[in-house]
């Protein structure tokens, strides 16, 4: 397989030449075509899979279909990450793969001031990447709001839960609105994970490698 079939736009695969990705990974191949066709996903993959690829590509593929302004404080895609490192990661992928696409990106996490990440809020962006606990303190400043959430990325489902985030989840869960793409990805699909995707998500596909 190769990043053209797998019905990416043009600057996207132009992003993907120049970042030296040449071949698709599996999850990667696997991933994208069914998200970018509208469905759910559970994917069960390590790091080092090529997972924050497979779900960063079908949301800018999104982004360029649909093209509009973010309301202010909102976003479109929203992505949960447990850790500030990972989401700092995660943030450069959208910059990256997105580098001619131009979404409006911003970051939420722990450690650094609450008011110039609500000043970065305050336009909306197309793309917000966060760690749970910082979230939930924007959305009770009401520096963000997530009823114009398109897509939803719950990322290391498993970790998160071992953070002990789960009541944030829920908390966050609670404001998007009903109608939605969820992408779950986990390392590993113990039975409480499970019933997490089983109550986030709709009819999954499931990709594991
Ligand atoms: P991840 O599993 O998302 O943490 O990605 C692991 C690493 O693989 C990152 O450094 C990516 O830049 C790299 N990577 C992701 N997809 C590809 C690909 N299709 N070809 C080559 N490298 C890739």
């Amino acid at each position: 397989t190769s990043f053209s079939e797998l019905g990416l736009a043009e600057p996207i695969l132009k992003a993907l030449a120049e970042a030296g990705h040449e071949t698709p990974t599996p999850i990667q191949a696997q991933a994208v075509p069914q998200v970018i066709a509208g469905h759910d996903l559970v994917g069960i993959a390590q790091t080092g899979t090529g997972k924050t690829a497979a779900f960063a590509l079908p949301i800018l593929q999104h982004l360029v279909t649909d093209r509009r302004r973010p309301e202010r404080r909102t976003c479109r895609a929203l992505v949960l990450s447990p850790t500030r490192e990972l989401a700092g990661q995660i943030l450069e992928s959208f910059r990256n793969y997105g580098k001619h696409v131009r979404p409006s990106t911003a970051l939420a996490i722990g450690g650094v001031p609450l008011g110039r990440q609500a000043r970065s809020l305050m336009n909306g962006v197309d793309v917000l990447v966060a760690t749970p606990g910082r979230l939930v303190d924007l959305m009770e400043n009401d520096a963000v709001r997530l009823n114009e959430v398109e897509v939803f990325v719950l990322d290391e489902a498993d970790q998160m839960l071992d953070m002990g985030f789960i009541h944030a989840i829920r908390a966050i869960v609670a404001k998007l609105p009903a109608k939605r793409r969820n992408l779950f990805f986990s390392a590993t699909m113990p039975k409480e994970i499970e019933k997490l995707a089983a109550a986030l998500l709709t009819d999954p596909v499931r990709v594991a490698v």
